[in-house]
């Protein structure tokens, strides 16, 4: 059994053949991350439409915060915060042009709900790993996934030794600095994912496609996919506090 940890589920049009097509392969829960405002209501509502099997997680990515209603978003994280497993996607990207200050305020602010709701935080910090790192450390978060990890070395080490997570999406099968950060990470402190719909060499993902991530974190570690599998399911489960039912 697997566990797609990070899917934008909102960006797909036949979700429920999607999501047969990932339960016939071995996919146990998809963890769907919300964006936006626009995207977290879409995210409860499919949540609410595939009830223990999707679960929600309600976010404000950097990539957003110049479009969106960031205070209504706010408000909304806080409201439905029990509909959520985490929040996330949330975090900082310093190679896309949004306002550092900005992205960095934002952030805080999601970082302090993780901490007032105990819930775990599903970050994005592409070109920002440390200073990411950096808040929400010093801010006293207790559970985190730096998803999709390609940052330096020092920086994972710290992410590590602090019992966070990182995760693996199907760049695992070709991506230099993504690959160096899974060939690190134990697989007790590594979970799958896809980020779902993103385009892997020329292919679109899908949750189902977190089989793909499951066999190149193998290849990589160089141990039997079902060990991968096992391990990292557990960590979804206790990182998330999601149930898993039979497929
Ligand atoms: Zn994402």
């Amino acid at each position: 059994m697997l566990v797609d940890t990070h899917a934008h589920l909102d960006e797909f049009e036949n979700l429920k053949s999607i999501l047969d097509k990932a339960r016939k392969v071995g996919v146990a829960a998809v963890i769907a991350v919300g964006s936006s405002l626009e995207t977290n209501l879409k995210i409860l509502n499919i949540g609410g439409e595939f009830r223990r099997y999707v679960y929600p997680a309600l976010g404000a990515h950097p990539w957003n915060l110049t479009s969106d209603d960031v205070e209504g978003n706010f408000k909304l994280i806080e409201e439905k915060i029990d509909k959520a497993v985490a929040i996330g996607e949330v975090g900082l990207d310093f190679w896309v042009k949004t306002d550092r200050n900005l992205q960095v305020k934002v952030f805080k602010r999601v970082v302090e709900l993780s901490v007032k709701y105990g819930k775990p935080l599903s970050i994005h910090s592409r070109g920002a790993w440390s200073e990411a790192f950096e808040i929400v450390k010093s801010m006293g978060v207790e559970k985190a996934v730096f998803h999709w990890y390609t940052g330096p070395e020092n920086v994972l080490n710290e992410i590590l030794d602090s019992g966070y997570y990182v995760s693996a999406t199907p760049a695992a099968q070709y991506s230099r600095y993504h690959i160096e950060a899974v060939k690190r990470a134990p697989l007790e402190r590594l979970l799958l994912e896809t980020d779902c719909p993103v385009v892997y060499k020329g292919v679109r993902s899908d949750p189902s496609s977190v089989v793909e991530t499951a066999r190149a974190v193998s290849s990589i570690k160089n141990t039997p996919v079902d060990e991968v599998a096992e391990k990292t399911t557990r960590n979804a489960v206790k990182l998330f506090k999601i149930g898993l039912h039979s497929l």
